[in-house]
């Protein structure tokens, strides 16, 4: 993989770009997706943005997100313009499995392909350019740097700054994560200079939401959290009749993770979700817990140091006697 800087003198000449990204896009993975889908386009670049999935109601409101395509709803006319790229970006993941259903077809692809990413352990062969860099707080970070490194800060909008900045405040959790470095906040000073509102990107993120979400939030944290203060974890498991009765959608869970983490002394939250195709599990961690190897080891996932997901094909309740199973495996790691 070279590096990403070397396209920068490529970007003059007009090109087929797609832009894609993980499954079940969150605001990091939309947020940077449609930054640089505006950015090229203003380049004058032709730009399709393809999300492997659906998307949450609370990333819709993204300037763009009408002309991005579900891969899932539109797969002939997204092979079509896939078959037609000249350029291939893959944000906010590293190997091509986490775009589910368009994993074989973005593996046959021959253009060229450009990864930025702050994941850890990208699969950097199969990428003609890029950047990976878990030093990064965000995707939508790298998209900034991208946008200015390679000159062109001038073109930094309102709809680019607005996305930028909700991809920002999502995975940093609102400025709290110690991946918020200096130049994050240096960057949000740029935007807001820019003219970024960014009081309205906080209300579209987190006051946007039906009252069934909040119920819902309510049952899981009185009767579906467990914890165990030996290990210093809370485990929430949410079984499908949950999902059922509060008439969940996509999106609508995220965050939820987050809560335990409010328990004084809570090191490790793990919470999973009873999808129809499999058990979806969420890792996150305070100071030295390594939740992508935790992860990977027991749950064929990853993702970063104190957040991280993975997947089950057993049901809820093996899946959740696994869980504690590894969790007293790792009872040392974990006082
Ligand atoms: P979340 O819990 O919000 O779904 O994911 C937390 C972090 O872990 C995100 O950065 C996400 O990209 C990553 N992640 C989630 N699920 C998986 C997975 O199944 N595999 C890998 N490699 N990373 C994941
Ligand atoms: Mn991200």
């Amino acid at each position: 993989m070279k590096a990403i800087q070397e396209i920068f003198s490529l970007l003059t000449k007009p090109r087929k770009v797609v832009i894609t990204t993980h499954q079940k896009p969150d605001a990091d993975a939309m947020g940077s997706s449609l930054a640089l889908y505006h950015f090229l386009t203003l380049l004058g670049h032709s730009v399709t943005v393809i999300s492997p999935t659906n998307w949450a109601g609370w990333v819709g409101w993204m300037p763009g997100t009408d002309n991005v395509l579900d891969y899932e709803k539109k797969k002939a006319k997204a092979d079509a313009i896939l078959d037609e790229a000249d350029w291939l970006f893959c944000l906010d993941f590293n190997i091509f499995h986490r775009t589910k259903t368009m994993t074989e077809k973005l593996k046959e692809l021959t253009c060229v392909k450009i990864l930025i990413d702050h994941h850890q352990e990208p699969d950097t062969p199969s990428f003609d350019y890029g950047v990976s860099d878990t030093s990064k707080s965000s995707t939508c970070e790298m998209i900034y740097d991208f946008i200015v490194d390679s000159g062109n800060a001038d073109k930094i909008n309102n709809e680019i700054g607005e996305c930028i900045y909700a991809g920002v405040v999502a995975d940093t959790g609102s400025f709290r994560f110690s991946s918020t470095h200096s130049g994050v906040h240096l960057l949000v000073a740029d935007l807001k200079s820019k003219g970024l509102e960014h009081g309205k990107v906080h209300d579209l993120l987190f006051d946007n939401f039906l009252e069934n979400r909040l119920r819902f939030t309510g049952n899981v944290l009185l009767n579906r959290m467990e914890v165990f203060y030996e290990y210093n974890t809370a485990l929430i498991a949410i079984p499908k009749e949950d999902l059922i009765k509060y008439h969940i959608k996509t999106g609508d869970t995220e965050g939820l993770v987050n809560y335990p983490l409010s328990i004084q002394g809570i090191k490790l939250v793990a919470l999973v979700i009873d999808r129809d195709e499999e058990r979806k599990w969420s890792f996150r961690s305070k100071g030295e817990f390594d939740c992508n190897t935790f992860a990977r080891k027991y749950f064929e996932g990853g993702g970063h140091y104190n957040a991280s997901g993975g997947r089950s094909s057993d049901s809820l309740q093996e899946t959740v006697a696994r869980f504690k199973k590894s969790m007293m495996e790792n009872k040392d790691l974990l006082q």
